[in-house]
């Protein structure tokens, strides 16, 4: 079992990033291609088979690259998981982050698919708050920005043999974020994927891993070559049942007020900007289905006007909207789709709660 140590080392960088450069990024954030003056580091020794194991060494680090053995597992067998939540900046100047708790336990069942050692939600939540503590000045306070954090766990032990790696190292990462998409709020186009898939029955879909990832990347260069920026995924051996896009799952307004969603059946990953979808919506009063939505019923749908809205979600897109399905044989949606209202007013609902100008009815933030 995993023991758990209480205190991080903080080895300051003594070459911090420049503030004038500071200010230029936060300025404009884009995503993902800039990263603060720290890392977490928590290394761990142990045998997931055996049930044994401990964290230690739990630190703060310079932000910078890693050294690893050429024959640690990861780089040949992809042993690894990740996360992705964001912290927010309140008017008070306050920072918090949403449910990281549902992150926390996400990262363990990827780690329990993954055969990675679990790592204890408090330590998952301290790993946050200090890093956030040490790169404070990195969480930007611009409307819709963020400090996108990356919690990943990789298996560094130098071993060709295929089984669990018996050294692994969890570290996190943090990048001031803007708007994913860029620009206003708009739908977007999608690609629907005939010829991969990103996930199969008994495999790793509702993990957060690399490999899936890596996996839906040619589904991905498909889509970009028709102007589509993410991939809608199919289960084919459901009767063609909608699944996810690369990055974000789905859901669809009808016109009687019920809101559908694909159900979880262990080749999606759960969202924790879905369940709080689901839960919002209960809240206003809308019937939320989870079960099986075809591709037929969205053509069927979107055909007699019975579908009205449908839209992506994701932390790092919050909430889009999804404007044409596109496809070799068709293309579901319209042209000039405008963003609905279902999906503006969940969406800024969400949005107020995650930066603090809407109350919190359900005690989702969490200071750091
Ligand atoms: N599906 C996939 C495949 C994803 O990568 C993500 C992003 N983590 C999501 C759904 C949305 O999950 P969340 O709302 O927790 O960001």
């Amino acid at each position: 079992m995993t023991t758990q140590p209480t205190t991080f080392a903080h080895h300051l960088n003594q070459d911090p990033v420049p503030e004038e450069v500071r200010a230029a990024i936060l300025a404009d954030p884009g995503f993902g291609t800039n990263f603060t003056d720290h890392m977490v580091k928590i290394d761990w020794f142990g045998d997931v088979v055996a049930g044994t194991g401990r964290w230690s060494d739990p630190r703060i680090e310079p932000y910078g690259p890693l050294l690893l053995d050429p024959a640690a597992a990861v780089l040949h067998y992809g042993q690894e998981i990740f996360e992705g939540l964001k912290a927010y900046r309140h008017a008070d100047g306050s920072v918090w982050t949403f449910r990281p708790e549902a992150n926390a336990a996400r990262l363990n069942r990827s780690a329990r698919r993954l055969a990675l050692p679990e790592l204890p939600e408090e330590l998952f939540l301290d790993s946050l708050r200090e890093l956030v503590s040490a790169d404070e000045q990195w969480v930007p306070d611009g409307d819709g920005e963020s400090l996108y954090l990356r919690p990943f766990m990789i298996a560094t032990e130098a071993f060709l043999g295929v089984r669990p790696s018996r050294q692994v190292l969890y570290s996190v990462i943090a990048s001031p974020a803007g708007n994913y998409f860029g620009g206003p709020v708009k739908p977007v186009d999608i690609w629907l994927s005939r010829n991969w898939a990103r996930a199969g029955r008994g495999g790793t879909g509702a993990a957060k891993c690399g490999g899936n990832y890596a996996a839906s990347l040619i589904a991905q260069i498909e889509g970009d070559t028709h102007g589509c920026q993410q991939v809608m995924f199919l289960d084919h051996d459901r009767g063609d049942a909608v699944e996810e896009l690369g990055g974000m799952n789905v859901f669809f307004v009808y016109d009687d007020g019920t809101l559908v969603t694909p159900e979880l059946t262990g080749t999606i990953l759960e969202g924790v900007t879905r369940s709080s979808i689901i839960r919002l919506a209960q809240d206003r009063g809308m019937a939320v289905e989870e079960r099986r939505f075809t591709l037929d019923e969205w053509r069927e749908g979107w055909r007699s006007g019975r579908i009205t809205e449908a839209f992506a979600c994701g932390t790092a897109a919050v909430i889009t909207p999804i404007g044409r399905l596109i496809s070799t044989e068709e293309t579901i949606g319209d042209e000039d789709a405008r963003p609905g209202q279902v999906t503006m007013g969940i969406r800024q609902q969400l949005l107020e709660i995650q930066t603090g100008r809407a109350e919190d009815p359900h005690g989702w933030l969490t200071r750091l």
